[in-house]
Parts: structure tokens; C-alpha cells; sequence
């Protein structure tokens, strides 16, 4: 016997969560699929969270309007007033949040707290039935809905599937959507740690030749580091004791917040450029990283998933109930909308982190050349401001 629902979430994680929550006052039946989180869901982290993000004043708001922002301790979330933003070669540039018109560029805070929150008001949802952990083993597109056969043998249909399963999205392999990408050889060491200067609420990065090292001010005397660096560096950093990476870590900043202690423990992450070759399909949606694979160094991967989360709750809640949810006009409407936004943010990130990767002398002048440029033009502070609070130009 099949389970009937309009819509079949497969992933739990801040996409596919926050999709689940957008969609609460909707009409729609909605099944959640995750495949490594188990009902009821995240425990709420007794301590601080490795997994560290800024999110853009508009996720902020866009949370708000969920009713999840202000579930939030905010005591663990610190505004971002400045950021600077040094080159390998002597180039620096500054830029503010009133530079946007923004009261703060973003808000750095945890991961696992807003996923708990998110899990929290999905799980009271009336209209959303959780299979968690449970995996999902088959995709069958027919004329008029979705079949997901679970590895336990429950078959779930839908009038649509939504892939918010990350990046490498079983649901877009299974439906047989590409996606293009490479590999940055790269690893982003993320760390909490402690610092003996305050750090001011500025966002501090270093574009080095031996990658991209950015500090994220937290609440109090602590910062998120977060070092992206080629695959045999990072196994050599993350070989190091703490005391020897904290003092690496400090030196490679010039020590602008004096010494570092070790908050939390280590972590690393392999990075990828990776773009699905289309986000929607008959029946079938991609939101968040199932979508789109950005490099971290410009702290947008999960702003442009909420993004898509708006853009496609708001086509879904508004549909009528004579109206087919996993029509393709509607789907089209939802790519459309997200055609250009991602596509910019992920080339202009793309190219950013090849510049400051390229070894040639010649390239490194320019790079820092242009920083210096930029800082002097109040133009590219205002434009750079609001590509950090809002991930557009
Ligand atoms: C080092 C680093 C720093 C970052 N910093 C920032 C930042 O500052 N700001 C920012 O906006 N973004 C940042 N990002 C990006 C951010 O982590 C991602 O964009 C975000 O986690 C994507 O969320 P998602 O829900 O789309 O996917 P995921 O977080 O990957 O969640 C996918 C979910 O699907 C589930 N799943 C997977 N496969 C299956 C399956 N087959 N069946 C069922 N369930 C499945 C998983 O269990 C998971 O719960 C950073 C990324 C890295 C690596």
C-alpha cells in the first residue's frame, strides 16, 4: 500500500528543514525523508558547534518570518559591523555594513542550534510525516506523481519530489539530472577558538597563497576559523597538536587578535564547485546544495538554499487546491526565479578562489593591485557590502 502525500522532502538538513517549516500553514501533505538524522530529530548541542556560518541579514529575516530566528539563543549569535579582507601581497580592503544600509553585514552563529529549532517546529507540524533515519531506495516518475520506494519496502507518492539530500543529491542521480563541478583540491579547516584581543565584530579574511583563512567573530573573546587549503596541507594541519595549530593559525593573521586557544575540536571539509545542469524536472525540485556547491569563502552556501526555499515554498503555498503542484509550469516558474542569483554568486565565488589559487607573479600584483583599487573607489566598498549581506550586487 502506498502512503499519499503532495510532497516528499528528501533531506532533513537546513534546506529541506526550513522548506518543511515554510510550508506549515500550507494545505499540503507533506512526507520528510533523511537518511542520517533520527526523529524527533537533532538534540538541542549541550556546547558550542564546530559548524559555524554567517547568514545574510535576508536569511535572518527570511528565519524570522518561520518564527525560528527568535527561538535562537542570541547570546551565540554576533553581528558582523566590518570586514576586511587582506590579499597575499600587501592589498587590503575594508568595507562596512553601512556601506549597504545595513545594520550589520551578517550574523555568524551555529548550525546544529538551528537545525534543532527547525526539527523542533517541523516535528509539530500537523501536516508533515517524518521518515527518519530511513533511506530512500527508488525514484519512479509517472504521469501524474512520484513513487520513493524506502530500503524498508514502504512506497511513498507524491505529486512532487523535492531534492534537498545536499551535494551529492541521490534524488538528482536517481532522476538522471547532471550536474557540473571540480574539485578545488582543497579542505576548509573549521575550528572555534579563543582569542587574547577582542576581535571588534569584524570578519577578518586573508586571500594566502596557501589559501583562504577567515576568522568570524563570535560572541565574546571567540572566533570560527575557517582555512581552506590544499588536500596535503590540511592533513599536515589537522596533524599538528592544538597548541601548535592555534599558533599557526595566530601567525598566519599577523596575529591581529593576539594568541589563540582551542575551543572546539578540528574539522575538515573537502570543497567542490558543483552545479546541477537544471533544477527542476516533471515532478521534481532541487533546493540548497542538491542545487548549487559553493566554495566557503564567501559564506553564502546555505543563504542561496534559503533563498531557494523562499522562492519555492512561496510558488507552493500559493498554489490552489485544484492546482498540481508537480506541474511543470509551476516548477518552471520556481527555475526561473532562481535562474540568475546562484549562477552569479557561484562563478564570481568560483573565480575569486581560482585568482588568489593562481601562483603567477604577475597575476598575484594584479590581485593585490585590485584590492587596493576597490578600497579606494566607494563604489566597490558599497557593492562588496552588499554582496556579503546579501549575495548579490
Ligand atoms: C567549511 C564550510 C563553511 C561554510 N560556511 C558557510 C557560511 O558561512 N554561510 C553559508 O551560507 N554557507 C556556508 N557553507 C555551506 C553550507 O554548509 C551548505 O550550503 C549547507 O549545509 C547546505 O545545506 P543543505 O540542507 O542544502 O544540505 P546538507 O547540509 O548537505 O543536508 C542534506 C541533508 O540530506 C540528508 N541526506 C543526504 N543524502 C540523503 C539520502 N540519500 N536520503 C535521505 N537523506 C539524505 C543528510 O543527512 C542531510 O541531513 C559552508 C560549507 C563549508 C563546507
Amino acid at each position: 500500500m502506498n502512503e499519499k502525500f503532495d510532497l516528499i522532502i528528501i533531506g532533513g538538513g537546513l534546506a529541506g528543514a526550513a522548506l518543511a517549516v515554510a510550508l506549515r500553514g500550507s494545505r499540503l501533505a507533506i512526507a520528510l525523508i533523511d537518511n542520517a538524522i533520527s526523529a524527533p530529530g537533532p538534540l538541542k548541542p549541550a556546547g558550542w558547534d564546530t559548524r559555524i556560518y554567517a547568514y545574510t541579514p535576508a536569511s535572518a529575516r527570511f528565519l524570522q518570518t518561520l518564527g525560528i530566528w527568535d527561538r535562537l539563543d542570541h547570546d551565540r549569535l554576533c553581528a558582523v559591523e566590518r570586514m576586511q579582507v587582506h590579499g597575499d601581497g600587501g592589498g587590503r580592503l575594508d568595507f562596512e555594513a553601512r556601506d549597504s544600509g545595513c545594520a550589520e553585514l551578517a550574523w555568524i552563529g551555529e548550525s546544529a542550534p538551528l537545525l534543532h529549532e527547525l526539527w523542533e517546529s517541523l516535528t509539530r507540524q500537523h501536516n508533515v510525516a517524518v521518515f527518519a533515519p530511513a533511506a530512500p531506495k527508488t525514484f519512479t516518475r509517472r504521469d501524474a506523481s512520484v513513487d520513493i520506494t524506502l530500503e524498508d519496502g514502504r512506497i511513498l507518492s507524491a505529486a512532487l519530489a523535492v531534492g534537498a539530500d545536499g551535494r551529492d543529491s541521490w534524488l538528482r542521480q536517481a532522476a538522471g539530472i547532471g550536474a557540473h563541478g571540480h574539485s578545488y583540491s582543497q579542505q576548509a579547516i573549521v575550528a572555534n577558538l579563543r582569542a587574547t584581543a577582542p576581535h571588534q565584530g569584524i570578519a577578518r579574511q586573508w586571500f594566502r597563497t596557501d589559501g583562504t583563512l577567515a576568522w568570524l567573530p563570535l560572541p565574546g573573546d571567540r572566533i570560527s576559523l575557517v582555512w581552506s587549503v590544499p588536500d596535503g596541507i590540511a592533513a599536515t594541519r589537522m596533524a599538528l597538536s592544538d597548541d601548535d595549530f592555534c599558533q599557526r593559525a595566530a601567525e598566519a593573521g599577523g596575529r591581529a587578535l593576539g594568541d589563540f586557544a582551542i575551543e572546539t575540536p578540528r574539522a575538515a571539509f573537502d570543497l567542490r564547485f558543483m552545479r546541477a545542469e537544471r533544477i527542476v524536472a516533471p515532478r521534481l525540485a532541487l533546493v540548497g546544495d542538491a542545487a548549487h556547491a559553493i566554495h566557503p569563502l564567501s559564506g553564502h552556501g546555505i543563504n542561496l538554499g534559503f533563498q531557494d526555499v523562499q522562492a519555492l515554498a512561496g510558488l507552493l503555498g500559493a498554489a490552489g487546491s485544484w492546482e498540481d503542484i508537480g506541474e511543470h509550469a509551476l516548477l518552471r516558474r520556481y527555475a526561473r526565479a532562481r535562474a540568475e542569483e546562484p549562477f552569479l554568486l557561484q562563478y564570481t565565488t568560483d573565480a575569486l578562489a581560482r585568482l588568489f589559487a593562481c601562483r603567477n607573479p604577475l597575476v598575484a600584483k594584479l590581485r593585490n593591485m585590485g584590492l587596493d583599487l576597490a578600497a579606494r573607489l566607494p563604489v566597490a566598498a558599497k557593492l562588496l557590502a552588499r554582496y556579503a549581506a546579501n549575495g548579490a550586487f
